[in-house]
């Protein structure tokens, strides 16, 4: 992608009204805009990252069993009077009128549609576990929305249900899914600590909370240090479940279970949050299935929720430094900026154009082939995060020299032609 024909609208400054870095930055790197408070368009390389965390979490729940649909954002409030979620939702829920005055809503999350889907078409236990999901913006009017995308009023979540003939069988795909968060943070470089936490609203009696690790971020979490290191290859969600973690307001120094030296002290960001919670929704909206001997009985049911919106900023939040954002390669707008520093020496676009025309096909590279002064281009790069940059500029034409620089690292290492190519084929 040519970034002069391209979208990316970098601010200089701050706007005011950002109070947290990950809001400040996806600003200043052009990724979003407000439309209304709580209310954003998504920019191009905004959109391109919202797209990869989606595909992640996608690929994992794949990975996991559970099976994509798509439910619509208006929903009708008759399946939310009959759960009695209705009243209870209070103001959160942004209600609205049809032509012909049918009350409608859209949707805060998907407990009762999912359950209507299944209770449809799925009668028997043979059909069980069923797990689906889908991706899909919600809309709660929260009151106070702020920093950015991590409390919007619309923002997508990936919502899953699953569905046991029992509570036995109903923790076995908890324990699932739970393996699958884990799995989907650590794709993303964040380290996620779960937590025992509340069933709150959606109601129920078995919770975990995932939060992530990021220093700015709004929770203070105790937790055993050894959740810092997961071996991705090896989950385990009941030794993980076993782990002490607690937010502060939950955290006794006399009744800690665990020693200080093992005790770890860290900010956090809730990025998920999973639910076992029975009968309570199969039991009102009649989602029944038969029995190995013919009697019918309520599913069991679980909810898994994760906030791909506020992900973009947890990551952000996660990995930054005083220059801009740190994108982790697997989320990265782009994996690899072509940087020509002087875009209009005839000898250097000839180099660029070349290198740039023998990598063209993959959409990972952003060549920024712009009009604007060194600086400019350079701490643009360095804000918008891409993770390798390739500089050409005065040393390359003298001495055949690419300078490639790790975004993360910050070192610079100068490379022939044929060994640039070497590193960018490892990129990708
Ligand atoms: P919170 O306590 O932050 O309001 P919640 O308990 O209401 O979260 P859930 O209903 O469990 O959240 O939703 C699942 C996930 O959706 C959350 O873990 C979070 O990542 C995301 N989420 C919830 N509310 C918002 C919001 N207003 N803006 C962006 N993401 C959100
Ligand atoms: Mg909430």
């Amino acid at each position: 992608m040519k970034f002069s024909k391209y979208f990316i609208p970098t601010l200089i400054n701050s706007p005011s009204e950002a109070e947290i870095i990950s809001h400040k930055l996806m600003l200043r790197a052009g990724m979003i805009k407000q439309s209304s408070a709580g209310i954003y368009s998504w920019l191009p390389i905004g959109l391109k990252v919202l797209k990869k965390i989606e595909q992640i979490v996608r690929e994992e729940q794949n990975n996991a069993g559970a099976i994509e649909i798509l439910m619509p954002t208006i929903q009708s409030a008759d399946i939310w009077i009959k759960s009695g979620r209705y009243k209870e939702y209070g103001k959160e829920m942004l209600r609205i009128q049809d032509r012909s005055g049918r009350e409608m809503l859209y949707g805060p999350t998907n407990e009762e549609l999912v359950t209507e889907i299944f209770q449809a078409h799925i009668n028997s236990y043979k059909d069980l576990p069923k797990n689906l999901y889908h991706i899909q913006w919600k809309f709660r009017d929260e009151i106070r929305p702020r920093f950015g995308v991590m409390r919007g009023r619309e923002f997508l979540m990936k919502d899953n249900y699953s569905f046991d003939i029992n509570k036995e069988n109903a923790v076995i795909s908890y324990n699932n899914m739970f393996k699958a968060y884990v799995k989907s943070f650590l794709r993303m470089d964040l380290t996620p600590i779960s937590l025992r936490a509340d069933s709150g609203q959606i109601g129920g009696d078995l919770s975990h909370e995932f939060q992530i690790l990021a220093k700015t971020g709004e929770s203070t979490l105790y937790f055993d240090k050894e959740l810092e290191s997961i071996d991705p290859q090896n989950i385990d969600p009941k030794k993980l479940q076993n782990y002490y973690a607690v937010v502060d307001e939950m955290f006794d120094k006399k009744n800690c279970p665990i020693s200080e030296e093992k005790l770890k002290i860290s900010k956090g960001i809730e990025v998920g949050h999973i639910f076992y919670f029975g009968t309570k929704y199969s039991k009102p909206l009649n989602a029944f299935v038969q029995n190995q001997n013919g009697e019918k009985v309520e599913v069991h049911m679980g909810s898994y929720g994760i906030g791909i919106s506020r992900l973009v900023g947890a990551i952000i939040e996660a990995h930054h430094d005083e220059k801009g954002i740190i994108w982790p390669e697997s989320v990265a707008p782009f994996k690899l900026s072509l940087i020509n520093l002087m875009p209009e020496n005839d000898e250097c676009i000839k180099i660029c154009n070349s290198l740039y025309n023998s990598l063209k096909s993959n959409d990972e590279i952003l060549y920024d082939d712009r009009i604007v002064s060194i600086g400019k281009k350079l701490s643009d790069n360095e804000l918008i995060g891409i993770p390798h940059q390739i500089i050409i500029g005065k040393n390359t034409l003298k001495d055949k020299l690419y300078e490639i620089k790790n975004r993360k690292t910050n070192k610079i290492i100068k490379l022939s032609l044929e060994e640039t190519m070497n590193y960018v084929g490892k990129i990708f």
